[in-house]
């Protein structure tokens, strides 16, 4: 019996929600099942993100988050995450969790390599900043599974403990509430991803969930190919000529 893949995506309306859904969606698609895509919008569930998963012919369920301070600009999708987590926990839904932002790109290799994560998986990931003008790789450096030592770029990110990138690594769901089974000596609950800064989201997270690189396996074997991207890129200004209509994730003129 396949594992099934529990994949979180928090999402919210502008011009390239749509485009960012719906190639979301079609890859999904051609994941073997079962996999659940929670997908979390920000504030309130939209009728433009429901039609998308309507039609997508994925599994889903679509929740909404607020975020806990409506001005923190650096709450990026963590409260939706968090929702998402406490969804998971509170039906214990038993599978692989995977917080795979709208904007990134994903290889169908990624999805077949999830299902073999026991505990917690982590790989390299391609970050493309297009305003920066450059390419780097973030994640684990591996002999065969075991993660020897970190990829490091971000001045910034220096200083956290794991440098994941959010979309770099998945774990089972049963560690959030099964803390015998994975004999986790700090039973208390997993306080979740915590409104700590920004660049050390991840790291505080993981450090949760694993005590060190030794409960970590890295994908796929030797951590040498690179299964998924992570892009920034929005539009930031619209232009159109004056009068014109446009819908905010460009469904329609
Ligand atoms: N996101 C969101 N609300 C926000 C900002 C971001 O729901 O105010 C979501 C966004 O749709 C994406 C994830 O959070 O799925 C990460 O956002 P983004 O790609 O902008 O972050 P970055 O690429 O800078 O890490």
């Amino acid at each position: 019996e396949r594992k099934l893949l529990i994949v979180v995506t928090p999402t919210y309306n502008r011009a390239f929600q749509r485009y960012y859904l719906i190639r979301l969606g079609q890859t999904l698609r051609l994941v073997s099942p079962p996999l659940l895509w929670i997908v979390v919008d920000m504030n309130a569930t939209s009728v433009e993100t429901a039609e998308i998963l309507m039609r997508s012919g994925v599994m889903y369920r679509h929740l909404a988050a607020c975020k806990k301070n409506s001005t923190d600009s650096r709450d990026r999708g963590v409260h939706q995450r968090n929702a998402a987590l406490e969804h998971i926990e509170r039906h214990r839904l038993d599978g692989i969790v995977y917080f795979a932002d709208d904007s990134n790109i994903y290889s169908l290799e990624l999805f077949q390599h999830l299902r073999d994560i026991r505990r917690f998986g982590v790989w390299p990931v391609a970050m493309l900043a297009q305003s920066k003008n450059n390419a780097v790789i973030e994640g684990p450096v591996c002999n065969g599974s075991q993660v020897i030592g970190w990829r490091i770029h971000e001045k910034s990110r220096r200083h956290s403990r794991f440098h994941v990138d959010m979309s770099g690594f998945a774990f089972n769901s049963t560690m959030l509430w099964d803390h015998e089974r994975w004999h986790r000596s700090n039973s208390d609950a997993i306080r979740q991803l915590d409104t700590v800064e920004e660049d050390f989201q991840e790291s505080a997270f993981v450090e949760q969930i694993v005590e060190d690189e030794s409960q970590m396996e890295g994908l796929p074997n030797g951590c040498s190919r690179i299964m998924n991207w992570h892009l920034h890129e929005e539009a930031r200004n619209f232009a159109y000529p004056e009068g014109w209509q446009l819908s905010r994730n460009l469904d329609a003129i």
